[in-house]
């Protein structure tokens, strides 16, 4: 018999909108100085690696994780200074809690509202989750447009307002004032983004207890355990409850749980790592200032992003010579020219700054 069997192809069965995507890109970087991930650069010391071989080797691997990280949750909320009123969500990395939140929030027409230019994972999630993206532009210096986000919010009543704090790719704080104004309009919930609290001393999560409608997510990335793959939600039981249903049990792993456990009882290491990337910030900062025909825009993250002409070609060279920063030039109009740069170690940030600079001289020569 003939076989008759006709399956249908992928553009037939994917929706559209995931159709005209194209995936989230992670360039290789493989020898390559890696200034493009926010990525703390330094390694744990030596003990505390040993301590964390320990506990790797001793962990029940062939039991399913705690699903309620209990543990670990408690030491977070000693960590982080999380108030006991406030709950706790884990997600693996804070990108899937942004997921978590679209999925349980995602009803017909539901709208997620951001900035733009912001976090890409805030667009690229609400269509995953069949939610309706809207993007409010910054200023040209990417500070909020408070009466367009007032007006957007009335027109749209978005469920959702994710607001990173500081904000990527662009480095700066918005004002808090006019994030307290946003969360009092906002008829949804309002999601500020503390990715990089660490670098920044300020945060939204003591105001939990007078905004019923604010939530705050953190992750221990930027922080200096990316690989590790844990974020957290915080913010009152009655939304907490409800987004604990879509997350599925086992999404925080037991090497995850018990290391981050581990590192975070030690959470000073990481703090002062923190500091010495701050202090660095401060010098390239300083240094980048001093290049001619460069716009440096003030960073309260672990990167900094700067405007140069011919920022395409910068970018190339600087991979050509094993240097890989991020480029945004082309993403959005605002980020016209523009190149982010995450602060590495001195020896790294010195190689950067140099060869950027020899660069720029051979190209304006
Ligand atoms: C890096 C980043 C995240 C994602 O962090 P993970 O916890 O690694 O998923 C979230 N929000 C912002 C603004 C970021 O820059």
């Amino acid at each position: 018999m003939p076989n008759t069997h006709r399956t249908l192809t992928p553009e037939q069965i994917i929706r559209p909108e995931i159709l005209a995507l194209s995936a989230y890109h992670v360039p290789p970087a493989t020898d390559m100085i890696k200034l493009d991930a926010m990525e703390n650069p330094y390694p744990l010391p030596e003990s505390l690696r040993n301590t964390v071989a320990q506990l790797a080797a001793r962990a029940p691997i062939n039991r399913y994780p705690d699903a309620s990280a209990t543990e670990l949750k408690a030491t977070l909320r000693q960590a982080l200074g999380i108030e006991d009123e406030m709950e706790i969500l884990l997600g693996n990395g804070s990108d899937e809690i942004i997921q978590i939140i679209a999925m349980a929030a995602a009803r017909p027409d539901a709208v997620l509202l951001s900035v733009e230019p912001a976090f890409v994972m805030f667009r690229m999630i609400a269509t995953f989750t069949q939610m309706r993206y809207v993007g409010v532009p910054l200023h040209q210096d990417f500070s909020l447009d408070l009466p367009a986000m007032l007006e957007a919010i009335a027109k749209h009543e978005p469920a959702v307002i994710f607001l990173a704090y500081p904000n990527n790719p662009t480095g700066n704080l918005f004002d808090a004032a006019a994030i307290v104004s946003i969360i009092q309009a906002a008829p949804g919930i309002v999601v500020i983004d503390e990715a990089y609290h660490a670098f920044a001393d300020v945060s939204f999560m003591h105001r939990l207890s007078k905004y019923p409608n604010l939530l705050v997510m953190r992750t221990l990335s930027k922080l200096g355990l990316a690989g590790l793959r844990l974020g957290l939600l915080i913010g009152r039981s009655e939304w907490l409850h409800e987004f604990e249903k879509v997350r599925l049990p086992y999404n925080v792993g037991i090497m995850t749980q018990v290391i981050a456990d581990e590192v975070l009882q030690q959470a000073d290491v990481l703090l002062e790592q923190a500091q010495t990337i701050k202090t660095e910030r401060a010098k390239m900062l300083a240094y980048l200032e001093t290049i001619d025909g460069m716009t440096v825009f003030p960073s309260d993250a672990n990167f900094i992003l700067f405007r140069i002409n011919a920022a395409s070609q910068i970018f190339q060279a600087l991979k050509q010579r094993r240097i890989l920063i991020k480029k945004l030039d082309g993403t959005h109009p605002l980020l016209e020219n523009c190149l982010r740069v995450t602060v590495g170690t001195p020896e790294e940030n010195v190689q950067f700054c140099t060869t950027l600079n020899t660069i720029i001289t051979e190209i304006t020569s």
